[in-house]
């Protein structure tokens, strides 16, 4: 098994070391893990009300200390990874930045629409007062400018749109198909995050159905737990796993320096 999307308490709600994840890992049983906290939102000209990234002058920090973690894990083999907001505008930025380090892979993952942290408990009950078709045509367009803008390998918690357990009226098919067709001919990877089953929707991300999908326009898969605090490393693996086998899916993409390769499932 491998876990693809570790924070740590560095974006300042997460908990625990690096040190603390690795340990579970190999307590699990986990091949390969990487590690993808917050990218800090102040390089991108972006803060939000609640601070949930690093802090810019943190950045070097962390990937030196998962760097000397890597040089002396034993059998657990370790990627540097980074979960980057996606912000319209902020691409090439974005760009000139991400080319100044050496990630194995990016994550993409939107967190916010028009200053508001969709994703953050406090804020949930936004959603009463949203027009939710709207919401879920803007939120998954702006999955697929995303996917492409070219910069990132994985778009992380693909619907966490639904994780309050906000539905649209209508029925969700004809987005999840666009949004299958964006991710394969752009390449980019869908992640089977583990993390939604926690969360009041109750639910991995993505949908069934849109994994389905995903599968149908080939497109490769990652898992990651989205850990938050080292207990959660690998949480619901195994029926994960389950899932990605039923849905057809015998690999797992993996990446070095932003190459992706694959290993069997
Ligand atoms: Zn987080
Ligand atoms: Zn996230």
């Amino acid at each position: 098994m491998i876990d693809y999307h570790l924070h740590t308490s560095r974006c300042c709600h997460a908990t625990g070391t690096p040190e603390e994840y690795l340990a579970e890992a190999e307590l699990k049983n986990i091949r390969e893990i990487g590690f993808a906290d917050h990218f800090p939102l102040g390089l991108l000209g972006y803060s939000p009300r609640n601070q949930v990234t690093m802090n810019p002058a943190e950045l070097e920090d962390y990937i030196r200390e998962i760097d000397a973690l890597r040089r002396s894990s034993g059998r657990v083999d370790i990627k540097l990874g980074i979960e980057v907001d996606y912000l319209p505008g902020t691409e090439d930025k974005l760009s000139g930045l991400l080319e100044q380090y050496s990630f194995d892979y990016v994550i993409g993952s939107i967190h916010f629409m028009d200053d508001w942290d969709f994703t953050h408990p406090v804020y949930a009950d936004t959603y009463r007062e949203r027009d939710l078709d709207r919401l879920y045509n803007t939120y998954f367009e702006l999955v697929w400018d995303m996917c492409r803008s070219g910069l990132f390998d994985i778009i992380g918690h693909i619907d966490v749109i639904k994780k309050f357990g906000y539905r649209p009226s209508y029925n969700l098919e004809p987005l999840w198909a666009e949004t299958a067709r964006v991710l394969g001919e752009t390449g980019t990877c869908v992640e089977l995050n583990t993390a939604g089953r926690d969360a009041p929707v109750g639910e991995f991300y993505p949908d069934g159905s849109l994994l389905e999908k995903c599968f149908a326009e080939r497109v490769s898969v990652t898992m990651g737990s989205d850990a938050h605090g080292p207990q959660q490393v690998g949480r619901y693996f195994e029926e994960a796993v389950d899932i990605l086998k039923k849905t057809g899916y015998r690999e797992l993409a993996v990446f070095e320096k932003r190459i992706k390769s694959a290993v069997s499932l």
